[in-house]
């Protein structure tokens, strides 16, 4: 079909919308992105961990879980917190998180996330023959470790894993001193995912993304976008100073986009999980590849920018100021594993985009034709960027994905 008269808006250019706005110029749309800030300046895309997880379909809601929370929110050392200003505008949020750590719906979600996880490297691999990544994606896979503590979780986990067809190479403790030398012997086992990949600039990454989308004919405007109308079901939307008609829009704004979803009149329950990260500059030789601890819920990932150090879920919505507490539990963490480490730097606070059921929303909006979502990624949304732009722009082609998409629909909120 000839959609060269088909204009699109995507409102949010983190790594949902660049990619989104790439794949959409492919089938030959006309796009145009939006974003606030500058591309990546302050995005959940910009300070993630960088990992390329096609393995990580297991959501946080689980059955097993909901028992270690407790002891989770007391220790010094876990990877849980919250705001407590913030718990009361959270707790329908929280409800519909316990109704989905029963076993069976834990599946479905893991299920479906393996339905698209699957698919994510291919995804990418379609946009970056277009640019030079160079050193900036590192194909050395990805390493979980853990104590003897808990070990009945992580025997759930692998079964599940197995179960759902995730690839998974279980480690004792020679072979993660094998792969990483440095760690401290604070570990039991582990598992090693070994194709998976990671960032090396996650930034970097999306800046050539974003440059290829404006090389190809895209369109940048940095405007705030407040607003979203209609004129004959064709979506106007606005800033404070500007107004841009278009024939769709796609909303792509991650942890923030419910301020514009609620205006379509859909009670979508996006939520944020606040998470953290430091630099330790000049350490990343420390580790070949990003290592997880599980029992503490936080990662090292080697970047350009050092040793970045990676983790915590806290509750607390997207207006709260950063907590000095969480950092500190990073630094320690990181201390815990390594010897050698100096001060750190750049504290950085960003927020993971995630609805209690620990799917995405990508697909049209229930009660608008012409709107289309692709947000609600947790902590999967750099892995997920390509193929969500990939299947959204099938979806607003028209054209068949050969998948089960209705998983991800917003209707399942209604
Ligand atoms: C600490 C941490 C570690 C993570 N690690 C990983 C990882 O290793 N692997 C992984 O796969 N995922 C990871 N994630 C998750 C991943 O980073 C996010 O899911 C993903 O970046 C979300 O992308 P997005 O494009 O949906 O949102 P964002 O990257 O947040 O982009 C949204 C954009 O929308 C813009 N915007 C918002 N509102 C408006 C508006 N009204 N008008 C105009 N523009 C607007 C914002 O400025 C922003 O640029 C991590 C997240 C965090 C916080």
């Amino acid at each position: 079909m000839n959609f060269q008269k088909t204009h699109i808006g995507i409102i949010g250019a983190g790594i949902q919308g660049v990619c989104c706005g790439l794949f959409l110029l492919k089938k030959g749309f006309i796009v145009t992105l939006f974003d606030k800030d500058e591309p990546g300046d302050s995005s959940a895309s910009y300070g993630n961990a960088g990992h390329f997880s096609p393995y990580a379909s297991i959501p946080l809601n689980r059955p097993d879980f909901l028992t270690d929370i407790p002891a989770m929110l007391m220790s010094s050392t876990g990877p849980l917190a919250l705001k407590w200003n913030y718990v009361p505008k959270m707790i329908p949020w929280f409800l519909k998180f316990i109704k989905n750590c029963s076993t069976k719906n834990m599946m479905h979600t893991a299920k479906y996330m393996h339905q698209i996880l699957d698919l994510a490297l291919p995804a990418y691999d379609e946009l970056f023959e277009e640019i030079d990544i160079s050193g900036l994606v590192e194909k050395k896979g990805i390493m979980y470790i853990w104590n003897n503590q808990n070990l009945k979780s992580r025997e759930f986990e692998i079964n599940v894993r197995d179960k759902i067809g995730a690839e998974q190479q279980l480690l004792n403790k020679q072979e993660i001193h094998d792969l990483e030398p440095n760690i401290k012997k604070i570990y039991h086992a582990g598992v090693f995912y070994k194709k998976a990949r990671h960032a090396r600039n996650p930034k970097k990454i999306l800046l050539k993304l974003f440059d290829l989308f404006i090389k190809k004919g895209g369109k940048f405007k940095k405007n705030n976008i407040e607003i979203i109308n209609f004129s004959n079901e064709k979506p106007i939307i606005k800033s404070t100073e500007n107004s841009f008609n278009f024939d769709k829009i796609l909303i792509t704004c991650g942890a923030f986009s419910k301020k514009l979803t609620d205006q379509m009149n859909e009670k979508i329950p996006l939520d944020t999980e606040r998470g953290y990260h430091i630099h330790f500059k000049g350490y990343d030789h420390l580790v070949s590849r990003p290592v997880v601890f599980l029992n503490r819920a936080f990662g090292m990932t080697p970047m350009e920018q050092g040793l970045r150090v990676v983790g915590t879920v806290e509750f607390g919505g997207l207006d709260n100021p950063l907590s000095k507490s969480r950092i500190n539990n990073l630094v320690n963490n990181a201390k815990f594993m390594l010897d050698g480490l100096p001060q750190h730097e750049d504290e950085w606070l960003g927020f993971r985009p995630t609805l209690p059921d620990y799917l995405p929303i990508i697909g049209p909006s229930k009660n608008y034709k012409n709107v289309f979502y692709s947000f609600g990624h947790h902590h999967l949304g750099w892995t997920l960027g390509a193929i969500s732009g990939k299947i959204v722009s099938d979806m607003i082609a028209n054209e068949n994905t050969n998948l089960d998409l209705k998983p991800y629909s917003s209707q399942r909120f209604a």
